[in-house]
């Protein structure tokens, strides 16, 4: 059963928090003792026992109280009791009972937000860390493959009914952005060329399309007067300095660092408005930089927020565990300025931390607009973070394999795309999401981040084909959670209202 708790913050200040409408209240620190003391203890009778002493006070955690501040806060303590404020969450054995039916991913097809191309396993670099290099081994077998034009051309026949006058298309001058990823994608410029020349050529009433890409940078010189050209938003990765980047290395070893430089110096120069709207910077954290120095370093050299990452913690080949720790850099962990906190803001974990929790507690945050009239009684509630295949976006690997994202294992395909067809049964998609969230459910109803959980389900562990498996959160780390949240809260009081007006509304 899912209960209301009460914790403390750094400053010793006293909340509680309340299950049944998820409010945290600033409390005084004997309702706190009622509260703790509860469950028969404090009851009428007990009370009484606590003004039968001679000098009718009492001390609590080391501070007396007289009778009256005693009675008030008692009364006040007994008046919220009788509100149900204190109650469990009645419902929790099925609070996720959610399910997706094949309509709802026919929804999410019709109104695409993002589709992303592997365009090749190959790479220019071998980078240390490389989700598909040693460190890792879920990401399927990599064969120096490349996609087909044929068919990318046979996925866009496959979705255009879908992105015309589909009843289930309800977008009116939709975004879809067109992400080419690798491997490294500049390697085959010419077949993106080919792809962005056939988008352009779909003449869709209700679609415009943006085209992104991340890549590693070494090529960029080669290319970037075809990237302004078509108004590319690309994102380059750089982990900070030279010796911060020196887990980017080509084949032969060589740190691919200068190159990288030059290459993004080249374009702030030559196209700065280019530059300053469409160019945003990566990094990793590991053990040869630290948040604060690629941070330092990029803003000073390009005036530009890098969105900096740790490194990737599922699928790690385990026999290479030792490696992956030593290279581990944790990023929540580290202590970082508050110049740098200011400039950063949202890219400081503290403050994502917050974000997060106010964007999940408040009645304010509507991801879509569709979304502001969804009474909430009647949300689905599916567990988990995992998003509904499709809904963020749909991606196709070089080897034609129809994915969630590009994030997740390729054991997870949810179709793929052959040399005369695209193989993606609605049905089939539907009844594997649905099995997967079953198999979690029963935790997931029990833990107390569930309001809140960005947990991924592919990127936890699993027994068996479709069992997966997440250690239930429980009420001592949901405490520890609050209580650093609003330790925050109280010790930077600006970052709220910076939050809301940047993040919540915006
Ligand atoms: S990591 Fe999981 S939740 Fe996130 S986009 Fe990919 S499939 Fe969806
Ligand atoms: S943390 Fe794990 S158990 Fe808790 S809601 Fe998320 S996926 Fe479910």
């Amino acid at each position: 059963m899912i209960e209301s708790i009460t914790y403390k913050t750094k400053s010793d200040s006293s909340y509680f928090y309340s299950i049944n409408n998820s409010y945290n209240y600033f409390i005084h620190p004997l309702i706190n003792y009622f509260f703790e003391k509860d469950n028969n203890v404090i009851g009428e009778k007990s009370y009484q026992v606590f003004f039968n002493n001679k000098n009718r006070r009492i001390i609590v955690n080391e501070v007396a109280y007289d009778s009256k501040e005693f009675e008030y806060y008692y009364s006040k303590y007994i008046h919220m009791l009788n509100n149900h404020i204190f109650e469990a969450l009645l419902n929790s054995p099925n609070r996720y009972n959610g399910i997706i039916s094949p309509k709802t991913i026919e929804m999410e097809l019709a109104n695409l937000q993002s589709l992303v191309f592997e365009i090749t396993e190959k790479c220019n670099l071998n980078c240390l860390y490389c989700g598909y290099g040693k460190l890792y081994n879920n990401s399927g077998d990599r064969k120096r493959r490349v996609i087909s034009f044929d068919k990318i051309k046979l996925l866009f026949e496959y979705l255009q009914p879908y992105w015309d006058d589909h009843p289930f298309n309800n977008s009116i001058n939709q975004v879809i952005n067109i992400g080419f990823y690798g491997g490294e994608p500049l390697l085959y410029f010419d077949l993106i060329e080919q792809i962005v020349i056939l988008i352009q050529s779909l003449n869709l009433k209700s679609k415009t399309f943006i085209f992104r890409m991340t890549t590693n940078g070494v090529l960029l010189d080669r290319y970037i007067d075809k990237l302004v050209n078509y108004n590319f938003h690309i994102s380059v990765s750089i982990d900070g300095n030279e010796t911060n980047h020196s887990y980017r290395a080509y084949k032969n070893g060589k740190n691919s660092f200068s190159d990288v430089y030059e290459n993004l110096k080249r374009i702030q120069s030559s196209y700065p408005d280019y530059f300053s709207n469409n160019v945003e910077l990566i990094s990793v954290i590991h053990d040869r930089n630290s948040m604060q120095s690629v941070h330092e370093f990029l803003y000073r050299e390009f005036t530009k927020i890098t969105s900096a990452f740790p490194l990737n913690t599922s699928g790690i080949n385990q026999t290479k565990l030792k490696q992956f720790n030593h290279m581990f850099n944790n990023i929540n962990n580290e202590i970082i300025s508050d110049d740098i906190l200011k400039e950063r803001f949202i890219g400081v974990p503290k403050v994502r931390l917050l974000a997060d929790y106010l964007v999940y507690n408040s009645s304010l945050f509507f991801k879509t607009y569709r979304d502001l009239f969804i009474n909430e009684r009647e949300r689905v509630r599916i567990p988990t973070g995992t998003c509904i295949p499709f809904s963020k976006k749909l991606f196709v690997s070089a080897g034609g394999k129809i994915l969630a994202c590009e994030k997740i294992g390729h054991e997870f395909e949810l179709g793929h795309i052959t040399e005369k067809q695209v193989i993606l049964n609605i049905d089939e998609v539907c009844k594997k999401f649905n099995t997967y969230i079953d198999s979690i459910r029963q935790s997931c109803n029990n833990c107390y981040f569930s309001e809140m959980c960005l947990q991924c389900i592919y990127q936890l562990e699993k027994s068996g084909k479709q069992n997966f498996n997440c250690k239930v959160r429980g009420k001592s780390e949901f405490s520890k959670y609050l209580s650093s949240v609003f330790s925050t809260i109280e010790e930077n009081p600006e970052l709220v209202g910076r939050i809301y007006n940047e993040i919540v509304i915006h």
